[in-house]
């Protein structure tokens, strides 16, 4: 039943990309409903993409994908950090103030499989010269069901598709089940895209959190590539199926790489009054923190999303966004 009006809100806050106070916020661009249809907020999505500033600058569009509760948005919540302290030296800021962000919402986040964006696009200077517009994106899936793992492809995919670099963020290690879903995900892409010579997504990056054998494996980027070399390997003896998932793999991205993050401590872990200052996480955790978060958007490194070789505005973004969800929604 509705009840009564009184205790329904009667608008929707998550077609507004603003909280009242006009503070950024991460925003609920695409949604799966339980009954497993699309729903795309095109508003909201036009509001930030077409806004005066950035819709006709290249835009870098950044995606960490992954399941829930795995640490996502208290990663994002520090590139938002770097974003908007402009990269400078002391972008962690103090040792006891809270993170904010992402994980704004805390404990009462809904577990909705979908995209959200950040309000915010950021203009960067890149070293060559030119402007560029950045967007993060969080995307968020299910896989405790065949059919919400099916809803999850289809929401990597295009997170995927619309993303010059997508980070996959998994727990402890890279098994074979994390390979699997990625082979689903680009495949369900894959199909959705005009047949080309030049493959298919941008940068795909591995990020494996709780890293629990750096004296196998250094933790960061070095460590990492080794440990995915060996983990990409394809081998003649190996069954016909795990050659399959890693040609797939190599075939689809431009760039592959990987880093070994560490365990962030148990209070992080833990605690439900953790609220995300630095002071109260692992050393090593956040040294390592200070090398992946410019490693992946520093000016230098950050690149331009590109489809089919060209180079795409905000702008072009959206028309992409709205004609890739037309073809799931069928
Ligand atoms: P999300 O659902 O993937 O966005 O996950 P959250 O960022 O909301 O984090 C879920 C829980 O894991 C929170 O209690 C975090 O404090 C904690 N957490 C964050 N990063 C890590 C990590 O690297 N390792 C572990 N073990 N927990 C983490
Ligand atoms: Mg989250």
């Amino acid at each position: 039943s509705w009840g009564s009006l009184s205790d329904k809100p009667v608008y929707d806050w998550s077609s507004e990309e603003e909280e009242p106070d006009g503070r950024a916020r991460p925003v609920q661009v695409l949604l799966v409903k339980d009954d497993h249809t699309f729903e795309l907020d095109e508003a909201a999505l036009s509001r930030i993409l077409l806004s005066a500033e950035v819709r006709d600058r290249e835009v870098v569009a950044i995606s960490v994908a992954g399941a829930f509760r795995k640490g996502k948005s208290f990663l994002m919540d520090f590139m938002l950090r770097y974003m908007y302290n402009n990269a400078s030296e002391g972008w962690l800021g103090v040792a006891d103030e809270p993170l904010t962000g992402f994980s704004w919402r805390g404990g009462s986040e809904r577990e909705t499989t979908g995209i959200q964006i950040w309000s915010e696009v950021f203009l960067v200077d890149k070293p060559d010269g030119t402007k560029v517009a950045v967007l993060l994106m969080d995307t968020q899936g299910t896989f405790d069901s065949q059919s919400t793992l099916r809803d999850s492809a289809t929401v990597f995919a295009l997170s995927t598709m619309i993303s010059s670099m997508q980070v996959y963020n998994i727990s402890q290690n890279v098994q074979e089940d994390d390979l699997q879903h990625l082979q689903l995900f680009t495949e369900y892409g894959r199909l959705a895209m005009e047949e080309t010579f030049l493959k298919p997504f941008q940068s795909m990056i591995f990020l494996v959190r709780d890293w629990s054998f750096p004296y196998e494996f250094p933790y960061g980027q070095e460590g990492g590539m080794k440990f995915l070399e060996k983990r990409l390997k394809i081998s003649e003896n190996q069954h016909e199926e795990l050659q399959n998932v890693r040609k797939h793999i190599h075939s689809c991205f431009t760039n592959i790489s990987c880093f070994l993050m560490p365990h962030p401590g148990l209070k992080v872990a833990t605690n439900p009054n953790f609220d995300g200052r630095i002071k109260e996480i692992d050393g090593e955790f956040i040294n390592n923190l200070k090398v992946l978060v410019p490693w992946l958007l520093s000016p230098q490194n950050i690149d331009v999303k590109e489809i089919n070789g060209s180079k795409i505005t905000c702008r072009g973004l959206l028309e992409y966004f709205k004609a890739y969800i037309k073809i799931y929604q069928g």
